[in-house]
């Protein structure tokens, strides 16, 4: 039976031996108290929540995919959402993320070296908290105060997924061709219209709500990348009215969990 060996050595030659990671990180203020043993906690634990629970699941993925029962149901291959919970559960969401939103603040280099090891162990399961962090960065750049408390600690804890809905079908690697709309409403919102296609984690059963982060242009945009706008977007089921009453009633609070260890799944 196939096998996922996480290359730990390796990693640690290049972190520790190659660059000098921990000397090099420990010079910046918000890493100065990162050590080599946590370091290699992260990416042993990490090797072996993908050894172990990612791994194995490449057969469901391959022999079932995804079902799709119309009206927006999907349903990811068996064990998808169960490793999820297990990801969430375990920490893994919040590794390099902001401790403002509940992230453990770790370099983006242990997050590297974790997410390397998610792709080379299931490369089609890393893609659903692949995408949540692309959108999660978008955020955290662009978003307003309001829309970070909104939707960042969920992204964080894993409760809600993201999604990056950028290329339409006449246009992939040139987005300045794009013609989806974004249409200021008198109330701040924007009402979208136009067509995405190949959009990963677009719909799935593992979270509660996907962000959809939806590029489109503005009415006054000039041709090209430059002014397109993005705008985040419920899933198809509807924002619950408690969230959006939350994203300005909760202040963030500052998380001081550095790690978290790995919840394995039950002995089969
Ligand atoms: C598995 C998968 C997941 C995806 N997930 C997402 C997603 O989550 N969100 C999303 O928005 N999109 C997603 N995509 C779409 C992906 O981003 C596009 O497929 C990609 O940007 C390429 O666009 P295209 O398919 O239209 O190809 P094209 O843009 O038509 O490119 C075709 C070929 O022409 C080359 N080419 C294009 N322009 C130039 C140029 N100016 N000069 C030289 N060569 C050029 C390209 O390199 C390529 O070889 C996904 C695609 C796949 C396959």
């Amino acid at each position: 039976m196939p096998q996922y060996t996480p290359p730990l050595r390796d990693m640690q030659f290049v972190l520790h031996e190659v660059l000098g990671s921990t000397e090099r990180l420990r010079e910046l203020p918000q890493h100065a108290d990162v050590t080599r043993e946590l370091t290699d906690q992260v990416i042993e634990e990490g090797g072996k929540f993908c050894a172990e629970v990612l791994f194995p699941l490449n057969r469901s993925g391959d022999e079932e995919g995804c079902t799709y029962a119309g009206n927006g149901v999907v349903t990811t291959p068996k064990g998808f959402k169960e490793a999820w919970t297990l990801f969430k559960e375990g920490g893994w969401p919040t590794l390099t993320c902001d401790p403002a939103y509940g992230g453990q603040g770790l370099p983006a280099t242990v997050g590297i070296a974790f997410q390397e090891m998610l792709n080379a162990a299931n490369q089609a399961w890393a893609m659903y908290p692949g995408l949540t962090h692309g959108a999660y960065n978008c955020l955290m750049e662009h978003g307003t105060e309001a829309q970070k408390a909104l939707y960042l600690p969920r992204m964080v804890s894993g409760e809600w997924t993201g999604t990056m809905c950028l290329t339409e079908p006449h246009c992939g690697t040139d987005l300045g061709m794009l013609r989806s709309k974004a249409e200021p409403k008198a109330d701040g919102s924007f009402a979208i219209t136009g067509t995405k296609i190949f959009i990963s984690s677009g719909e799935h059963d593992l979270a509660d709500n996907i962000v959809h982060l939806v590029l489109a242009r503005l009415p006054d945009a000039p041709a090209g990348t430059g002014a397109s706008r993005s705008s985040s977007c419920p899933s198809s089921s509807p924002m619950p009215q408690a969230h959006s009453a939350h994203a300005t009633a909760s202040p963030a609070v500052a998380s001081k969990k550095r790690w978290a260890s790995m919840a394995m799944p039950p002995a089969r």
